[in-house]
């Protein structure tokens, strides 16, 4: 691939996007390896030292950052769990945030929270303060395999946070489901789509269970053997939430997200346009200029990085991404979206030369019709659905294999 089409330079690609990280959590959840401390049921942000010391230097890390000349469009609050944080925390945050880099008028202001650790009066109030959307982790809507999995909510929990964010008028909220989890059945799969769509969201998300080494599954369970589903049972759930997702009226544009018509979420769409983004946070990544960082996962390393970027005003040298890798990332986001990834884009990172070594690689897989190629040069490639979301891995294996030989 030649370099002269696309010049990565370090003073353009502003991000208008940020992501915020909370990492706090009642308990461990057996699956999970996020960076996040665990608190304990009682805890919160209003009782919480560690939470509340970890604003502040979340704060001083949002005030030191260079501002781009664009206001922000989208915040999300994710986690861990960010219901945790009292408002007074999150206007804290809020108002860090719009004093350094401005929140555009219509900006989308996302916040993942977790049923049984938010009330009625917490939700409006976080409402007042600018939050727009709401993602909720429900991940099943069966008790025992809430229970199985370790999550620190039970069924009756999940309806109370939908009641309450019906009755605070959240009108934009999203659920997010997980397939593939240790002895889970087709019915009980079938059961929390339905009892999803039934909620009303304008918004869902299904994941399918990544069993991670360092997780009390990865401990417990070997990826592919019972009581874990085998993978042509996980491939037939995912099937049938997109049946039943489209039946129900929701648009399946991601490959692990659906919407109703208008409620795309605004924050996501950028990291599958491999777009720019902050990231801010204990072991948060940001994507600026080019150059992605992660920062350190635990509390007392992330303080100590903190101190370092206020030393150096703001400014830390990371590497730059090559256009190899800004390719690679490029197709591997972009595939996701049902809209797939646009020749212009890629003609643009990697050349004439590069498009058609692409084209010759997928000719297979459109033969197979898990990829469907462009006829013109203002079309996109994308993956079907729902098999070519379904094999995306093997698509993104030859392609790797195919540009970096
Ligand atoms: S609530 Fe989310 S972040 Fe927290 S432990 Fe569970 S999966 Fe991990």
């Amino acid at each position: 691939m030649t370099s002269e089409h696309l010049s990565l330079q370090t003073t353009d690609h502003w991000p208008t996007s940020a992501y915020i990280h909370i990492p706090f959590c009642r308990r461990r959840c057996f699956y999970c390896d996020f960076p996040i401390s665990v608190i304990g049921d009682r805890k919160r942000g209003e009782t919480s030292t560690s939470i509340a010391e970890y604003v502040t230097l979340l704060c001083q890390e949002i005030a030191v950052t260079p501002p781009g000349p664009q206001p922000l469009n989208t915040v999300f609050f994710g986690g861990g769990t960010p219901s945790l944080l009292s408002a007074q925390q999150l206007a804290q945050i809020l108002q860090t945030v719009e004093r350094q880099f401005g929140l555009a008028t219509d900006a989308e202001i996302s916040i993942e929270m977790d049923p049984g650790t938010f009330s009625l009066a917490l939700m409006q109030q976080f409402k007042t303060l600018g939050i727009n959307r709401v993602s909720l982790g429900v991940q099943s809507f069966v008790d025992e395999l809430l229970q199985a999995c370790g999550r620190s909510h039970t069924v009756a929990e999940i309806e109370q946070a939908i009641a309450i964010l019906h009755q605070a008028e959240i009108s934009n909220f999203g659920l997010d489901l997980i397939s593939g989890l240790p002895n889970q059945t087709l019915e009980q799969w079938h059961t929390s789509l339905d009892q999803a769509i039934a909620c009303g969201p304008t918004h869902l998300s299904t994941y399918d269970l990544v069993v991670e080494p360092t997780t009390v599954f990865g401990k417990t369970y070997q990826p592919g053997a019972s009581p874990l589903p085998p993978e042509e049972a996980t491939a037939h759930m995912y099937r049938s939430a997109v049946a039943k997702l489209r039946a129900a009226g929701y648009d399946h544009y991601e490959i692990s997200n659906y919407a109703r018509s208008g409620y795309t979420c605004r924050h996501n769409q950028v990291y599958w346009q491999n777009a720019p983004y902050y990231g801010f946070g204990m072991g948060a990544t940001s994507y600026v200029h080019w150059q992605r960082f992660s920062r350190p996962r635990t509390r007392k390393d992330y303080a100590h990085w903190v101190q370092t970027l206020i030393a150096h005003h703001g400014q830390l040298d990371c590497e730059t991404s090559s256009n190899l890798d800004c390719l690679m990332e490029t197709l591997m986001m972009g595939l996701r979206l049902a809209v797939g990834v646009p020749l212009s884009t890629l003609f643009t990172i990697g050349g004439a030369d590069t498009v058609d070594a692409i084209l010759n690689c997928l000719a297979p897989f459109q033969a197979q019709q898990w990829v469907e190629l462009p006829t013109q040069p203002d079309g996109a490639i994308r993956l079907t659905d729902p098999d070519g979301f379904l094999f995306s891995n093997r698509v993104l294996a030859a392609l790797w294999q195919a540009l970096d030989p």
